[in-house]
């Protein structure tokens, strides 16, 4: 999937400020903001700036932007939480993705159960 910036794409707009999020964390390459259907006491995206489709296609593209995202997820569960956290990829949709630009879910603050279906 191509990285150019996508008219159609919900988290793109959400990059470029033209809808709402409360961001809680972001870098020059990585934007991090609360999801607004919480499944957890923290529970934050976090995406690279740039558009990919998916995890595995981030991966192929830019292994060093994974990294990143990665990085502030870690740093996110320590700002809002002890430090402790998931961190969820659905990639397609039968896993879950609704959102076709990459954004993995920062998932902590409490004891997580472990029931994905
Ligand atoms: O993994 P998936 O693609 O389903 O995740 C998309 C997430 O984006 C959902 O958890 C949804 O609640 C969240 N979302 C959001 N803000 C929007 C639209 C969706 O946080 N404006």
């Amino acid at each position: 999937m191509t990285s150019a910036p996508s008219t159609d794409c919900l988290f793109c707009k959400i990059v470029a400020g033209d809808v709402p999020a409360d961001v809680v964390a972001s870098t020059d390459r990585v934007i991090a903001f609360r999801d607004i259907d919480p499944k957890a006491p923290v529970h934050v995206l976090v995406a690279p700036r740039e558009h990919h489709g998916d995890v595995a296609t981030l991966a192929a593209a830019d292994p060093a932007l994974l990294a990143e995202v990665v990085q502030l997820a870690d740093r996110v569960a320590g700002d809002l939480a002890d430090g402790q956290f998931r961190f969820v990829f659905n990639s397609g949709p039968r896993a879950g993705q609704s959102v076709f630009h990459v954004h993995g879910h920062v998932l902590a603050g409490a004891q997580l159960g472990w029931t994905p279906a």
